[in-house]
């Protein structure tokens, strides 16, 4: 079903980039990966499926392994992400997160699909709303699928 994590890394310069894949639990190992990185690193979070309480102490391990002076920029957190950086207190350590994904569903097509959004979109948007989306198949507005105040509790955090 689910696969272990697999972290892509690749170097340009002044930044490396790192795309996690598959799950996060106790037998994550981010070491090698999260070594010796360049002055900004961009963390991919898309690919992650599922991130159990030991993976999230792991995760938090981890992330303190990244320079202080380095620029951390999380980008396309998956849902799995999200909810874990509104429970858990410094999950992204002194890094930003860019973007993440929503999850949205069509009554029409009875299909769930994951909304890409902006951080800096949601933060200037008032209210922690749910943007209204439409379906990329019927084109009709989907429904946010999840509880609004909740899933979007951490932009408060991240805004200030
Ligand atoms: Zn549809």
């Amino acid at each position: 079903m689910s696969q272990k994590l697999k972290i892509d890394r690749t170097e340009e310069p002044g930044t490396t980039r790192l795309v996690l894949k598959g799950i996060i639990d106790e037998d994550a190992d981010f070491d090698a990966a999260f070594a010796d990185v360049k002055p900004t690193v961009v963390v991919n979070l898309e690919g992650i499926e599922m991130i159990n309480s030991c993976g999230v102490r792991e995760w938090v391990h981890a992330i303190q392994a990244f320079p202080k002076t380095a620029r951390v920029v999380y980008e396309k957190l998956a849902p799995r992400i999200v909810e874990q950086v509104n429970y858990v207190a410094n999950f992204l350590g002194h890094g930003k997160a860019t973007s993440f994904y929503a999850p949205y569903f069509c009554p029409k097509c009875k299909k769930e699909a994951n909304v890409l959004l902006s951080v800096e979109a949601m933060a200037r948007a008032s209210g922690g709303k749910a943007p209204t989306e439409k379906c990329p198949a019927c084109k009709g507005t989907m429904e946010f699928d999840d509880i609004e105040e909740e899933y979007f509790s951490f932009l408060e955090n991240i805004a200030s």
